[in-house]
């Protein structure tokens, strides 16, 4: 499966082949979920601590063979164009939405990483229902402790693209 052609079909600005082998699940990353940085640990059934312990996340990981990194850059207008930073976030995940789609058809065992939490319902289940849509639930890149600039440049990719640019970033893992 050509997924960097296949994403960069779909629409993304950049993609290139990831080596599932060389991803590490940092605890340090974990920290940043747990101290509120996101607002969005416990919270949902795609985050932690329920995407489950970082031992997990790392193993589960290193079961795929290949993978694709993904990204949407935007230009802004200044530091401070909120706008632009949402639409780019929206077609990002529109994006993701479609890709990740695609490579669970195409193949029946992968794993797609977004970029933040899951928004696939308006309001998450989490905790006191069992999460509604698991074949469609997509952890983020963090909560499987991941460095995104260490990903990034594992792929051969910049995590920033330079002044007034706004760049997110997602994977998608298969066996290939
Ligand atoms: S699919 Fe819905 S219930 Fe499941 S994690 Fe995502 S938002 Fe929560």
């Amino acid at each position: 499966m050509d997924l960097v052609s296949l994403a960069l079909e779909i629409g993304f600005s950049h993609a290139a082949e990831l080596e599932p082998a060389r991803l590490r699940a940092l605890p340090e990353v974990r920290d940043m979920c747990a101290a509120g940085r996101c607002q969005r640990y416990d919270r949902s059934w795609s985050c932690p601590p329920a995407c489950g312990s970082i031992e997990h996340t790392q193993e589960r990981m290193h079961r795929y063979t290949g993978g694709v990194l993904v990204q949407t850059t935007a230009e802004l207008e200044d530091e401070f164009d909120i706008e632009a930073m949402a639409a780019a976030e929206r077609l990002h995940k529109a994006h993701f939405m479609t890709l990740a789609r695609q490579a669970r058809l195409l193949c029946l065992d992968c794993l797609p990483l977004s970029a933040g939490s899951c928004t696939v319902c308006r309001s998450c289940s989490y905790p006191d229902r069992p999460c509604r849509f698991p074949k469609r639930m997509l952890s983020s890149m963090e909560a499987y402790g991941l460095l995104v600039s260490e990903v990034c440049t594992q792929a051969g990719l910049r995590y920033y693209y330079g002044p007034k640019t706004l760049t997110y970033s997602s994977c998608v893992l298969i066996k290939a």
